[in-house]
């Protein structure tokens, strides 16, 4: 069968960008996916297609070869996956496939552990807290984490053997991976056919294992996390950081980090979404007098203007100084709350003044 122009399968010209190439792939696989497309032989091949057509295009050196020797530059050798199974491509791809809703209602499961040719068992994914003060939080902050967990065996690359030579053919299964289970039903026979549960699918069992990690293919151990956190996350939110869990057995999908925030109460704000709120006390005559005060901000102190005449409860908008946004540009505000202070002791001096004062005319409250 001869093999069509990939820049035609994708739609895209000889000098498309690689977003562009992207776009045009992700926007046919969603079209020929075969799951919503049952049944459908040339929809499964038009997807097919298109993913060879991308692994091609996306792939710089693939991309040149192909451009200067067409496909025989790309044929053959280690560049090719055969796509028989459709969730092999979801893993190989799932970076460009994530963060759509339709890929995560449809085939969320495929990456799941549902997979028929799973390669070994799943890593379990590692929780951790994280503690960060509220000027973290406001510019974001990357911080190195140490954590305990399982890492691939380096001796053995994950595999759980000792060499390339110590595997054997499941004898369950006789190396397909797949058994066949035959049920009768009211509507007639039912082959179910579902994972060897013995090789748990790679269709082959290991002779002798790898000294270093007993054949699990992993190590238990310590591990130095980088965790860039972005602005303007909240208290108990989390970030995902993918594949940075505990290692699989058997070269298994690694899990995945769960960071969660922990945002540590500040010694002078509270936070109101990306607003930081201040609590300002002001003496009686300031309030009425005015005053240039100074206040502390997230990075240092500033000086603020208090007008004559301010009252109790009044926020006065620092613009700018609070929060970086978390999903836009700029920043949240400090709002500075003025409070009136009500000396609880005052001495014979003060009482005299202020009963002199509270005689003046503009000092009743009724008018
Ligand atoms: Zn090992
Ligand atoms: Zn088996």
């Amino acid at each position: 069968m001869s093999k069509r122009d990939y820049y035609e399968i994708l739609e895209v010209g000889k000098s498309a960008s690689k977003e562009e190439i992207r776009k045009a792939y992700r926007k046919l696989a969603m079209k020929y996916h075969p799951d919503r497309n049952p049944g459908d032989k040339d929809a499964e091949n038009k997807f097919k297609e298109a993913t060879e057509a991308y692994e091609v295009l996306s792939d710089d050196d693939k991309r040149k070869r192909y451009d200067q020797f067409g496909h025989s530059g790309v044929r053959g050798g280690q560049d090719f996956h055969d796509f028989t199974n459709i969730n092999d491509i979801f893993s190989q791809f799932s970076d460009i496939f994530s963060g759509s809703s339709f890929f995560d209602d449809f085939f969320g499961g495929s990456s799941r552990g549902s997979r028929r040719r799973t390669q070994g068992m799943p890593g379990s994914n590692l929780r951790v807290s994280i503690d960060l003060t509220l000027e973290e939080i406001a510019q974001g902050v990357s911080k190195t984490i140490k954590i305990k967990k399982s890492n691939v065996c380096s001796t053995c690359n994950g595999t759980g053997a000792k060499d390339t030579n110590s595997f054997k053919t499941c004898s369950v299964c006789n190396g397909t991976g797949e058994l066949r289970q035959i049920s009768r039903s009211l509507f007639g026979q039912v082959v179910n056919i579902v994972t060897c549960n013995n090789c748990n699918g790679t269709g082959k069992i290991i002779s002798q294992p790898c000294k270093e990690c007993k054949g699990e293919g992993r190590i238990h151990g310590e591990s130095t996390v980088k965790i860039n956190i972005p602005a303007g996350v909240y208290d108990n939110s989390y970030l995902t950081l993918r594949g940075q869990g505990n290692a699989g057995k058997h070269g298994g999908p690694a899990g995945d980090l769960i960071v969660i925030i922990r945002e540590i109460p500040h010694k002078y704000f509270r936070r109101d979404n990306d607003n930081i709120i201040y609590d300002l006390w002001i003496s009686f005559p300031q309030a009425v007098l005015g005053a240039d005060v100074e206040v502390p901000t997230l990075n240092s102190k500033a000086k603020l203007k208090i007008e004559k005449g301010t009252t109790a409860g009044k926020y006065l908008k620092m613009t700018g100084k609070g929060i970086k946004h978390y999903d836009r540009m700029g920043n949240g505000d400090q709002l500075v709350k003025i409070n009136i202070f009500v000396p609880q002791r005052v001495n014979s001096k003060e009482k005299e003044l202020l009963k002199e004062l509270d005689g003046q005319e503009n000092i009743k409250p009724n008018k």
